[in-house]
């Protein structure tokens, strides 16, 4: 019953990464729309005759312009290796006879708790079947960061 809740948190981390992604969109959206305003005002500032204000604010527009596309081409990145590190998750299947003790591996079924009683019966002496675990597959991997 322990793994069966572990799962489901699981399960909801992975939207709560959705969910960041979202803020981040919207960080980045604003961060465009400042940056485009700064470029605005730039150039008034320019009509205007301040030509250095007008460079450094140009300048500020420029970079933070530049940021939220890196953030965004960032973002998108992570989003496809998160799409293909979907882990897999396996539940083990054990007979109850004993003396058979006879054990297979399946991919895991919504439904699907420790101990839970299955009404396929063994394929070899026919008693009943067991799950005595769900695990879920961890690929471990070097973590790189561009930045
Ligand atoms: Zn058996």
């Amino acid at each position: 019953m322990r793994l069966k809740t572990l799962v489901q948190n699981q399960t909801q981390t992975s939207t709560g990464n959705n969910k960041i992604s979202t803020y981040l969109m919207l960080i980045v959206l604003i961060v465009t729309a400042l940056s485009i305003v700064a470029l605005f005002i730039a150039f008034e500032t320019y009509l205007l005759g301040d030509t250095l204000a007008a460079l450094i604010l140009a300048g500020i527009g420029s970079i933070a312009l530049a940021l939220s596309f890196f953030m965004l081409y960032q973002s998108k990145k992570q989003a496809a290796q998160v799409k293909l590190d979907i882990p897999k998750v396996t539940t083990t299947i054990e007979c109850t006879n004993k003396e058979c003790s006879s054990k297979s591996t399946r991919e895991f079924q919504r439904g699907d708790y420790v101990f839970k009683d299955l009404d396929v019966p063994c394929g070899k002496c026919g008693a009943k079947q067991m799950i005595t675990a769900i695990y879920k597959e961890v690929k471990v991997k070097e973590k790189t960061y561009a930045v």
